[in-house]
């Protein structure tokens, strides 16, 4: 798509120097301090003048961003105009769910809403690039950025990469990239960042080929396919090679295999790293290895610009690769309107959340929260009475999660507490920090029913925020505890960027609801859930461990040699922990009961090469709401190929759907299953991807753990 550009490009490019194509594949970052030590800051308007800067990183307003660009386009040579750039990954004004809790929605609207609402309020600022959709798989509850991805499903990944490309560009075919509305998209990172070994950020990733293609690539496919402009690659070595110099990862898959024809930005300094890597001897290597093996844009650190010249004299780049990349970033510049329209029109800023955007944050947040434990019906609560509502995520404002915050300025969530009593004026509602236990016991003495509000700060989840433990922080299960021990109902609210460790005190809550850091209407959407205005529907996009030392845990593994039976192909064997996780993935409750029916298979044979040809098998699978609310249930398909010539995951999610039905009502969910989805690749380094002859069993239900099966066999 954006090839079309390649005309003007190529006319341009004609007469750019080499220090203005040297400067076209640097971006450089505005910390807003212009005094001494002011970092890039001071560069930035003198490179812009000379025409010798691709892009800006940072935001801070539409005059800020206007005044910038008035120097690249009215003062440098050609007057090309900057591409400025911004991590706004689940809102910029309007804080939505943080990408994990949005993954729990298993519905892509969500995702594609806070791509929409993004996208207006970052390019009303003359921000047209936002680095995101984060896309990286990940079983890595301890890593801190496990907060920004969608989880330990390639597949659900992809789906909502998908939808994120869409809500930020438009339609797969760019036409949406030059409206006012929509900014450029970034697929990131390239690839594999979530395996990180430990969990621990920017560690190694050994994988197979197989691994990579089937598990990490698929969701990168995907958002390309739908027309992702932008590529930043990831800080982690694939197999012993960085990510930012990776030639097998970015010259022949993404630009061989998939005629990428966006760019590859790389991550904050990360061609510098090439050097503490091991990788490059100094910083001419790390430029020379970066550029020749297939990045185009380098961020922050500037040792392609400071060196191409001379690298380019020795002969150890070529002037046609890095026309190509400067090619690359020109495209997106005219794809994007930059050169007819470089600024923005500064009346119509957008300078918060509007009410409409907080709207669609509150039933995105709704939607996002996973009921995980509700016995005794003690949810939904009854709006009167005595509620006492304790622990320090209680009160806290402290809601919205990682990218958001430092650097911007931020409007306040809603409090549970606040929320609750909004919620419910007609009752008693009381109110204990939680710093002193017994001060909570206190009150929930006191009343009919406590909600108990515990978690992580944002601070602790995100980039650099790996966990070694990742159970409540300090004093919180004693506080819990406290309550339970009362005997009197209560329910846990948590507030947290990751799957936490809960098996220590889970059991002996009645009701546990996975709130998240669902952004800045958390609260209202907390109070939603309790008192059943919302019913709640999401299903976790990660299993919860039970320990630490369970790691990795997910439900989309190999099975080894050894089951001794169906069953316990789901077990992890430790001796002293019960099998499995805490809570499978997708698991999630609802404030009515539904059942699902075995799939109906409209055939239960295809040939290979029909298959090749586009042919189908469509599922059919009942399901029914059997109590006494309108619900929502995420009717989950998965496939496990029997006996392949690459052993299978025992189950791959390849379908859902998020329905609502009211009591009684029946539907019948159909999806549709195809060559895409019935093969898998092999370890073929050039990349092959087979539908081979067998056996696949389908299981359709309401989660990971799902039994009801059918057989298609591929002849
Ligand atoms: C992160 C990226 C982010 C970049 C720019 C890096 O530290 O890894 O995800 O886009 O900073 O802020």
């Amino acid at each position: 798509m954006l090839r079309s550009h390649d005309d003007k490009v190529k006319e341009l490019l004609g007469r750019m120097t080499t220090e203005e194509k040297l400067g076209q594949v640097q971006q450089l970052t505005w910390t807003g301090d212009t005094g001494p030590g002011g970092g890039q800051t001071k560069e930035i308007e003198a490179l812009a003048r000379a025409g010798r800067l691709g892009s800006v990183l940072n935001l801070h307003g539409a005059k800020w961003t206007n005044d910038l660009q008035r120097l690249a386009v009215e003062e440098s040579r050609l007057g090309i105009p900057l591409l400025f750039g911004f991590d706004v990954i689940h809102g910029f004004w309007t804080t939505f769910p943080i990408p994990l809790a949005q993954a729990s929605a298993f519905d892509p609207a969500v995702a594609e809403t806070d791509a929409r609402v993004s996208a207006a309020e970052t390019r009303s600022q003359g921000v047209r690039w936002t680095f995101s959709p984060m896309m990286d798989v990940t079983n890595e509850p301890r890593w801190g950025r496990i907060a920004e991805s969608s989880g330990e499903d390639p597949y659900l990944n992809a789906v909502l990469a998908v939808a994120k490309v869409r809500g930020y560009q438009g339609p797969a075919d760019g036409s949406g990239l030059r409206s006012g509305e929509h900014v450029a998209a970034c697929a990131k990172h390239f690839v594999a960042y979530g395996g990180a070994e430990g969990g621990r950020d920017y560690n190694t990733v050994d994988l197979s080929e197989q691994r990579l293609r089937n598990h990490y690539l698929p969701p990168f496919k995907a958002a390309l396919d739908a027309g992702a402009a932008t590529v930043m690659a990831a800080f982690n070595t694939v197999g012993g090679v960085p990510a930012h110099a990776n030639s097998h990862t970015m010259n022949s898959i993404l630009k061989g295999e998939w005629d990428f024809d966006g760019f590859v930005v790389s991550d904050y300094t990360g061609v510098m790293e090439l050097v503490a890597h091991g990788y490059a001897e100094d910083p001419a290597h790390a430029a020379e290895l970066a550029l020749t093996h297939g990045l185009d844009m380098e961020m922050v650190s500037t040792h392609i610009a400071d060196h191409g010249a001379e690298l380019l004299d020795a002969g150890r780049i070529s002037m046609e690769r890095l026309d190509d990349a400067v090619t690359r970033i020109l495209r997106l510049k005219y794809a994007l309107g930059l050169f007819d329209d470089p600024y923005t029109d500064e009346a119509a800023e957008i300078a918060g959340p509007t009410a409409e955007a907080r709207a669609a944050a509150r039933e995105a947040a709704a939607r996002s929260m996973v009921l995980l434990k509700n016995e005794g019906g003690v949810l939904p609560l009854k709006p009167g009475g005595t509620i006492a509502v304790v622990g320090p995520h209680a009160d806290s404002a402290d809601q919205h999660g990682t990218w958001a915050g430092p650097g911007r300025l931020v409007f306040d969530t809603v409090s549970v507490l606040d929320a609750v009593r909004a919620a419910a004026p007609g009752a008693d509602v009381r109110h204990s920090g939680g710093g002193d236990p017994a001060m909570a016991a206190a009150a929930a003495w006191a009343a009919d029913v406590t909600v108990v509000v515990v978690g992580e700060d944002s601070a602790i989840s995100g980039e650099a925020a790996s966990r070694s433990e990742i159970d409540l922080p300090a004093g919180q299960q004693q506080l819990i505890e406290a309550v339970a021990a009362t005997g009197k109902p209560f329910v846990v609210v948590l507030v947290n960027g990751r799957p936490l460790t809960i098996g220590g005190w889970a059991d002996r809550a009645p009701a546990v609801l996975e709130a998240w850091h669902a952004g800045i209407e958390a609260g209202n959407a907390v109070a939603d859930i309790l008192f059943g205005t919302v019913n709640p529907g999401g299903k976790l996009p990660v299993s919860f461990p039970r320990t630490v030392g369970q790691i990795p845990v997910y439900y989309n593994r190999e099975a080894t040699g050894r089951p001794y039976d169906e069953a316990e192909k789901y077990v992890s064997k430790y001796l002293d922990l019960p099998d499995g996780p805490q809570f499978v993935f997708g698991h999630g409750l609802s404030y009515t009961t539904f059942t699902t029916g075995a799939p109906e298979l409209s055939r239960t044979e295809i040939a290979v090469d029909a298959l090749e040809r586009g042919e189908t098998v469509e599922v059919t699978v009942p399901v029914a709401n059997t109590g006494d609310l309108t619900g929502d249930e995420v009717v989950q398909l998965y496939i496990h190929d029997v006996a392949a010539s690459v052993v299978q995951p025992v189950r791959r999610l390849r379908a859902f759907e998020r329905v609502t039905l009211a009591p009684g009502e029946e539907r019948r969910v159909r999806f549709t299953l195809g060559a895409e989805d019935l093969g898998f690749w092999t370890n073929d380094p050039a990349g092959t991807y087979v539908l081979e002859r067998g056996r696949i069993d389908v299981y359709t239900g309401t989660s990971s753990a799902a039994t009801v099966r059918g057989s298609l066999r591929l002849v």
